[in-house]
């Protein structure tokens, strides 16, 4: 049991995460004593357990007063790990940060001054972030500042579009062929939803044309379309093909996620290809037999190769995703399914590390991390470099193993701009269906959110009534409706 006494009650679930990342809910017992304060300097009290720590920080270092209020959060990180890290003996590879979107932080660095050449220094010596994460940050800053500018200008094929004018639109199909041991995503195992299926895609398709018409309404244009999910896929070829036509637009790139490579077949690729899709994501997370039917995936590694030799016959972008730190696989055996994957050469190659989320069925069984992930993760990064392929968006997530990353790799030329501008929050989101979540950006910088209900009855019983609320919120009423 942990017990964690501060008197930073304003900031104490920010402390508490990061003491999280250090000290796992079956772990012995821990005191930790967080004491701030505040005279001409900074001064921070950390006892853990018997052991106490004391760091000073003088507070003329931050400017001003002012000043020194936005540095306020980050002060008080970097003291408790460095006490963290001194107890525990190890260091974290994203130090004392514990955000989701490290390339933001770098890309604020930039703004407020810091020359792009120090931006990977400076966060290995403020955020005590190791020099390999901090340089690979540094480096998909440079991607995306060199590629997803050009394209948010010369948008929508050759006419270009202010980037306020630009949406994304997003489209949530919640069903998959089973549900994944570590999943926490809104979606239902398809057996005991199939009768749904019908009724949610007519809905949805209502929904995608009351949203493109709101959008041409406000006079905006859609940058990018992802049909994600849950797993599109498992909608059979005359559902699929109802959705995906209600979504196109040309001259975007437009991805439609095929996740489980035993929902491809040939009717489907070709109605996925007709309705004008560009990209698709086929992701067999591991490429072993055994991995797969333990973490609930009915399909085979054969399955995955079967599905990918059908999909490249289109030519669409073709993404793959692998997870590192799957329960029981070895160095090895991540080993051989990213040099197989590899081998292929797909546009896009995404590696993932498990993550334990809440609500999912590793998080209920407790199961132990895999040890070997972070030297997986390590190899990817080594390994994807060596064939040519650049990081291009990364992201982490809470409980994510070794407190490590996700990130998205591409071949020159193959950045996925839905991907950047999702992450990095560069554009608004209309999303459709249930369980997805709408965002906004408006000019002071905040990001605004309604969610459609997760329940798809739910979603079917009020759709009416949501319809009304998406209309309010695009048209700028901005309130949290959840
Ligand atoms: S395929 Fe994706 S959405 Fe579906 S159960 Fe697995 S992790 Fe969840």
């Amino acid at each position: 049991m942990l017990e964690f006494i501060t008197n930073r009650g304003d900031i104490r679930s920010e402390l508490y995460e990061l003491i999280r990342c250090f000290v796992s809910d079956t772990e012995e017992p821990k005191q930790i004593n967080f004491t701030y304060i505040r005279n001409d300097d900074i001064i921070l009290y950390v006892a853990v357990n018997e052991k106490g720590y004391r760091y000073t920080y003088a507070t003329s270092a931050f400017g001003d007063k002012t000043e020194y209020t936005r540095y306020d959060l980050y002060i008080n990180k970097h003291g408790l790990y460095r006490a963290l890290s001194e107890y525990f003996g190890r260091h974290l590879p994203w130090g004392s940060l514990t955000g989701i979107r490290p390339t933001r932080l770098a890309s604020r660095l930039v703004k407020t001054g810091v020359p792009m050449q120090n931006v990977a220094s400076h966060l290995a010596s403020a955020y005590l972030v190791s020099p390999e994460k901090a340089q690979i940050t540094a480096e998909i800053l440079r991607t995306q500042s060199q590629h997803i500018e050009d394209r948010l200008s010369v948008a929508s094929g050759a006419v270009s579009v202010p980037q306020k004018e630009l949406v994304n639109l997003y489209i949530h199909i919640p069903f998959c062929p089973t549900r994944c041991d570590y999943c926490s995503f809104v979606s239902q195992g398809i057996e005991k939803q199939r009768w749904l299926l019908s009724p949610y895609a007519d809905a949805l398709v209502r929904e995608i044309r009351f949203t493109k018409a709101l959008i041409e309404k406000q006079g905006k244009r859609i940058f990018s379309i992802y049909i994600g999910g849950g797993t599109p896929t498992v909608l059979d070829a005359p559902l699929l093909q109802k959705i995906l036509s209600a979504a196109y637009e040309p001259n975007v790139e437009y991805t439609c996620e095929a996740g489980r490579p035993d929902t491809i077949d040939e009717e489907k690729l070709q109605v996925i290809n007709s309705c004008g899709v560009n990209r698709i994501s086929i992701n067999p997370q591991t490429l072993h037999d055994a991995t797969l039917l333990a973490i609930g995936r009915k399909h085979t590694a054969a399955q995955f190769f079967q599905a990918y030799a059908s999909a490249a016959q289109y030519g669409f972008v073709k993404n793959v995703d692998l997870i590192a730190g799957l329960e029981n696989e070895t160095p090895a055996d991540f080993r051989y399914s990213l040099d197989r994957i590899t081998e292929l050469q797909p546009e896009n190659i995404t590696v993932h590390t498990l993550c334990r989320k809440r609500g999912s069925q590793n998080a209920l069984e407790e199961k132990k991390s895999n040890e070997y992930t972070e030297e997986m993760v390590d190899y990817s990064v080594r390994a994807l470099k060596h064939n040519g392929y650049t990081p291009y968006y990364l992201y982490r997530q809470k409980q994510m193993t070794a407190n490590l990353e996700n990130i998205g790799w591409c071949k020159s030329g193959f950045l996925c701009v839905n991907n950047v501008t999702v992450m990095e929050e560069l554009l608004p989101v209309y999303a459709c269906g249930a369980g997805a979540i709408s965002k906004l950006i408006p000019d002071d910088g905040r990001i605004v959110r309604l969610a459609n209900p997760k329940d798809i009855l739910l979603y079917l019983d009020q759709f009416d009534e949501r319809m009304k609320k998406k209309e309010l919120f695009y048209k700028n009423q901005f309130t949290l409706i959840s």
